[in-house]
């Protein structure tokens, strides 16, 4: 029988214990976790996503900024905002929604950004200290797939674990944190040769390409954990992952669902993350 992965209820689950750490940081230390999320221009789904962590990170108890400007704000400008930021003692993480508009470059906002309050995970001190075994923020989406393992205690040891996707956001933390467990790890992408080949021998299968229903049950061995990060809508509009999922459930052992997987995590993560920052702030 396929067991669902509930990353909805794991979450809220994460979240209420938040909450309560959050308090206690609260009484014990005076601090209140701050998350300023900064989003640029009128990106509908980027507006959504925001609207969701700014709600979460008030569930739970943090001080969140959101900071909405126009796609006309130059870099410099945008640097200068970051800059604002990185010097507040009150906020102890930094989020740049991407995507950015063409004429900013996202490397240089993202290298703007205090690695300390790098909530993200994207700055590369964080990703060469992931890729050097001494990780501190990671990118949320593959830290709160490490959740789920965790949670329904899916054992990684050895075992053949196949990457769809190569994004510096999802594929490659993941691989990174999928051999901090000794996972064997195979990254693929749109130049991979025979595919569904390869991905029927993996015991693990994550899908992160973002092109609706790709997956099959062709890609799928009996019994393989499949974690779909994909989000796209398919043509009445309705979220779908890359996974199509009545398909591969009939051979999956574990799967996740969209909506209700990976998505909630990721936001779950970026809280936890924060929490941990002004943890450390207190330290300091
Ligand atoms: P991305 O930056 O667009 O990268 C897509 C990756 O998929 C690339 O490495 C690309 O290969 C590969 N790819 C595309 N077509 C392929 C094919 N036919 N066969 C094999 N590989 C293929 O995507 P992303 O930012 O990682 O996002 C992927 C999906 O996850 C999107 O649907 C996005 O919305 C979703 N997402 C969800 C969450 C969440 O919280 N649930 C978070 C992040 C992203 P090349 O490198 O060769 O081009």
């Amino acid at each position: 029988m396929t067991q669902i992965i509930d990353g909805k209820a794991l979450a809220q689950k994460m979240q209420s214990k938040l909450a309560q750490k959050v308090q206690d940081l609260k009484d014990k230390e005076g601090i209140v976790p701050g998350l300023a999320v900064i989003l640029v221009g009128e990106d509908p789904a980027s507006h959504v996503y925001v609207r969701n962590k700014e709600r979460s990170a008030l569930q739970a108890g943090f001080k969140s900024e959101v900071v909405r400007v126009p796609d006309s704000i130059s870099q410099a400008e945008l640097i200068a905002l970051i800059d604002n930021y990185n010097k507040d003692c009150s906020i102890h993480g930094i989020l740049v929604q991407l995507p950015l508009p063409a004429h900013i470059d996202d490397n240089a906002i993202i290298l703007a950004i205090d690695p300390q309050k790098d909530v993200d995970g994207f700055h590369p001190m964080n990703t060469g200290k992931l890729w050097s075994g001494q990780p501190v923020m990671l990118p949320c989406t593959p830290a709160g797939i490490m959740e789920m393992f965790r949670e329904y205690e899916i054992d990684l040891e050895g075992k053949n674990t196949l990457i769809i996707g190569r994004s510096n956001i999802v594929g490659k933390p993941m691989a990174q944190l999928l051999l901090n467990q000794n996972a064997t790890v195979t990254l693929t992408h749109s130049r991979t040769k025979h595919l569904p080949e390869l991905a029927r021998q993996a015991d693990v299968l994550i899908v992160a390409i973002g092109k609706g229903h790709f997956v099959t049950k062709d890609f799928v061995k009996e019994g393989a954990v499949v974690i779909d990060v994909g989000m796209n809508r398919d043509d009445n509009g309705k979220l779908i992952g890359d996974v199509k999922y009545d398909d591969v459930a009939e051979v999956a052992s574990y799967i996740t669902p969209v909506p209700g997987g990976v998505g909630p995590m990721t936001i779950t993560m970026l809280l936890e993350q924060t929490y941990q920052a002004a943890l450390r702030s207190v330290s300091k």
